[in-house]
């Protein structure tokens, strides 16, 4: 019998590759590290450091004023929410570096992994996490999807008190108890973990995602933050312990901001400049989904130049 549009149970969930990964540059971030109150958008304020750091990104790359950038510029973080298969009646929050965040949003924009959060059991899959040692010891993570179908239904308790980490990241995880909180570093390397992620929450306004982001800056203090002191230009030392953000995102550059009012006039007095955007030509970087990409004068040349380094 085939069923009637309006007999579909609202949780047979697919993600629409076309639109996930879009409201990326409206998400919000927390965790040790300090928030940007400029990129985490739920808190929309100035930020004093992505001020600093976007200056330093004039001087040339190896260039120390590079390092400092690079190290206090502001780290991603990637959020969803997913079930244990060995504890299905519980949502945890699952807090991902900024690599394995992109894989798994790119494995669902590009590689059809629509179905990785549907809940219902035929129609989801699995998927798993594993922590290996990458160049020079450091740790690495993957995602892939478990290539069958799971087999169980997340429970509707489960479904129906998601914790809503697409909307505002930044309140939901800094609001949640930390043992509702898994972090992948915390796995050993070797291991591989499999959960089932979890679709929107009922109340999410977005629907095309399920996860959230959050921006944090790490080497840095709040009042220069804040703009009450100056940020430092060199490099700060971690102490031993400190829980600071892996090099593996020192390529991470402040690209979406606004130009000085000098800047402006200056681009007005001179003529166009061969300067381009720190992001220009990154794979990382380039969206063509993303608005901030495609309202940028350089989209087009941009775009040419990731595929000619693809
Ligand atoms: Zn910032």
């Amino acid at each position: 019998m085939v069923k009637k549009e309006n007999e579909r149970d609202p949780w047979d969930f697919e993600f629409d590759s076309n639109k996930v990964g879009k409201y990326e540059d409206s998400y919000k971030m927390s965790g040790s590290g300090l928030l940007c109150p400029k990129r985490n958008r739920s808190i929309g304020k100035p930020c004093h450091v992505c001020d600093a750091v976007q200056e330093l990104y004039k001087y040339p790359e190896g260039s120390q004023e590079r390092k400092v950038a690079q190290q206090k510029g502001a780290k991603w973080e990637y959020y969803i929410c997913a079930v244990f298969p060995h504890n299905k009646e519980k949502a945890v929050i699952v807090k991902l570096g900024k690599k394995v965040g992109q894989a798994l949003v790119e494995g669902i924009k590009l590689k059809g992994w629509n179905d990785i959060a549907n809940p219902k059991a035929g129609k989801g899959r699995e998927i798993r996490f594993t922590k290996t040692k990458g160049d020079g010891g450091n740790p690495s993570y993957s995602v892939d999807p478990v290539l069958d179908k799971a087999t169980w239904d997340v429970p509707k308790k489960v479904l129906d008190n998601i914790p809503n980490i697409v909307d505002d990241p930044v309140k939901t995880v800094t609001s949640a108890a930390a043992e509702d909180i898994f972090d992948v570093k915390t796995m050993k390397f070797g291991e591989t973990i499999v959960v089932r992620m979890l679709p929107p929450a009922a109340d999410s306004i977005i629907k095309d995602a399920a996860h959230g982001v959050i921006f944090k800056h790490y080497g840095v203090t709040q009042d220069e933050i804040d703009g009450k002191i100056p940020m430092s230009r060199t490099l700060t030392t971690f102490e031993k312990g400190d829980n600071k953000e892996p090099t593996a995102q020192k390529e991470e550059v402040p690209w979406k901001e606004e130009p000085t009012k000098q800047e402006e006039s200056a681009k007005q007095d001179a003529p166009p400049s061969k300067k381009r955007p720190a992001c220009f030509g990154r794979t990382n970087f380039f969206d063509e989904s993303s608005s901030s990409c495609t309202e940028c004068p350089e989209f087009k040349d941009c775009g040419k130049e990731v595929m000619k380094n693809n």
